[in-house]
């Protein structure tokens, strides 16, 4: 467990335990210490240090806000007004945005001091953080050998697993909260799409990405979720519905809920270890007076080859805007289309190419209807896969990932390989359905493992709830160190 979770830090700075500009300085300290991680992009530190100071003012004459001093980090794909914003891209590597998105505006109304933005796989287009521009990130985990911290929310992961700052964003388009959550020994939370809006984040795919949060404790994913959600016009696919208090769900009794598991869940190459976990976690969840049976999701084999068809196709459109002439990187060309080539060929690494190939591929004349249309109906039976089985029971528990994470060098090097990382985690996005990844172990090798839990459109309550029993009774270990 996180030995100093947002909670704690809230309720130390309102009890005058210390001041938001000391713990800034304790958590500025430990990035410069652990450089070597390289978790951040860029850290705004003079920034950060006068926003503490004035967030110690506030506190002081009671006019504190939600999450005031509190120091987080934002995954370097949320648009920072006047700071750097990357994307972990060599495309954009001199881009700084004139406006803010949304979810970091909505941290900041809400008085947390922002430390700098979090590395990541480039464009959010990978399961490792080995497709950064900006270098790998080390998971603080590693022991004898060096371990990723998953992706693409590495950054932001590794940083809050290893006490660099107190949670962070992330955003998940096919399981980039939860799978580094789960390799990093955290809790990363993936809500309902449409329930955070999308306004300032860097493009991906755009019907599956989602803004979430990776924190230390189910708590602290319920404080940090009900700040971050909520209904914005500048993002039409953003619902207008109540947010919750999320964390008034945290410790509820759960009994009489019914937990499925589903049997496909178990994919071919699945560790014993995380089998064991995944057995002990509906233990956990009967012991607890919930009721767990095996349910089916057929369509489930059929996410992955779907995924990987949908997100290139919307990717290959998102990025046609990095042409050289309105964003970040330009090379020379003797003509307008060489600039155009140019840029593209040397702003681009090699996975956000194969990805634009893809999606190009798949959207043309030719193959629109055997593969693009095929993925999209596939999609749509994945949906009622998950509308029937919420018919029998109110939440999924099953592992976050198939295996713990991989050390350096000893990664999947064919990329199909790597994305077996997301078979588990990007059912939920075709659906658009809220995850959580809640730490559950250590495997033989001591590398943390996590548990899912998916619940129906809008329930992340429901998450909370049974995540935070998940949490308790898995008695996860300390990372070494203490804050
Ligand atoms: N690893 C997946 C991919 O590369 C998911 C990435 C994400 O969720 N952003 O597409």
């Amino acid at each position: 467990m996180h030995t100093l979770s947002l909670h704690d830090i809230k309720c130390g700075l309102l009890n005058k335990k210390f001041s938001s500009v000391e713990i800034t300085k304790r958590f500025l300290g430990r990035i410069e210490k652990y450089k070597h991680w390289n978790a951040f992009i860029t850290v705004c530190e003079e920034l950060a240090l006068q926003s503490a100071q004035q967030s110690d003012q506030r506190i002081s004459n009671g006019t504190a806000r939600e999450l005031e001093g509190i120091p987080i980090a934002l995954k370097d794909l949320f648009l920072t007004k006047g700071i750097k914003t990357t994307a972990g891209s060599k495309m954009l590597y001199n881009f700084v945005p004139p406006y803010e998105s949304t979810v970091s505006q909505k941290l900041l109304d809400a008085g947390v001091v922002l430390l700098g933005k979090t590395n990541m796989d480039e464009f959010a287009m990978g399961s490792s953080n080995l497709t950064s521009y900006y270098g790998p990130v080390v998971n603080p985990w590693s022991r004898d050998k060096k371990l990723v911290p998953g992706g693409s929310s590495g950054g932001s992961a590794a940083a809050v697993a290893g006490y660099l700052c107190a949670a962070a964003t992330g955003s998940d388009t096919g399981g980039s909260v939860r799978q580094p959550a789960a390799f990093s020994g955290i809790v990363g939370l993936k809500p309902t799409y449409g329930r955070c809006s999308r306004y300032g984040m860097v493009a991906f795919a755009s019907s599956l990405d989602q803004a979430g949060s990776l924190t230390a404790t189910v708590r602290d994913a319920a404080i940090f979720l009900s700040v971050i959600s909520g209904y914005d016009e500048k993002d039409s696919t953003s619902e207008n519905r109540a947010v919750p208090d999320f964390k008034s769900f945290a410790g509820k009794s759960i009994k009489g809920l019914k937990i499925g598991i589903p049997r496909e869940y178990a994919v071919e190459g699945m560790s014993d270890d995380i089998i064991d976990f995944w057995k002990k976690g509906g233990k956990i969840l009967e012991e607890a007076g919930a009721e767990v049976m095996e349910v089916s999701l057929p369509y489930s084999k059929y996410a992955l080859p779907a995924y990987y068809i949908v997100a290139p196709a919307e990717a290959s459109a998102n990025l046609a805007r990095y042409d050289g002439i309105r964003y970040g990187f330009r090379a020379e060309g003797k003509s307008l289309k060489e600039m155009y080539e140019n840029t593209r060929t040397e702003g681009f690494a090699d996975e956000v190419k194969r990805r634009i190939l893809i999606g190009t591929y798949v959207l043309s004349a030719g193959y629109y209807d055997a593969y693009y249309l095929r993925a999209l109906k596939i999609r749509e039976l994945i949906r009622q896969d998950f509308s029937s089985v919420f018919q029998k029971v109110d939440l999924l528990l099953t592992p976050t990932t198939p295996t713990s994470a991989f050390a350096f060098g000893e990664e999947p090097k064919d990329p199909v390989t790597m994305y077996l990382n997301d078979v588990l985690t990007v059912t939920a996005n075709m659906a658009g359905l809220p995850g959580i990844s809640v730490p559950i172990g250590l495997d033989k090798l001591g590398r943390p493992l996590g548990l899912q839990l998916i619940a129906p459109h809008f329930m992340e309550e429901l998450l909370v709830q049974v995540g935070s029993v998940l949490e308790k009774e898995a008695n996860f270990p300390t990372l070494g160190e203490a804050m």
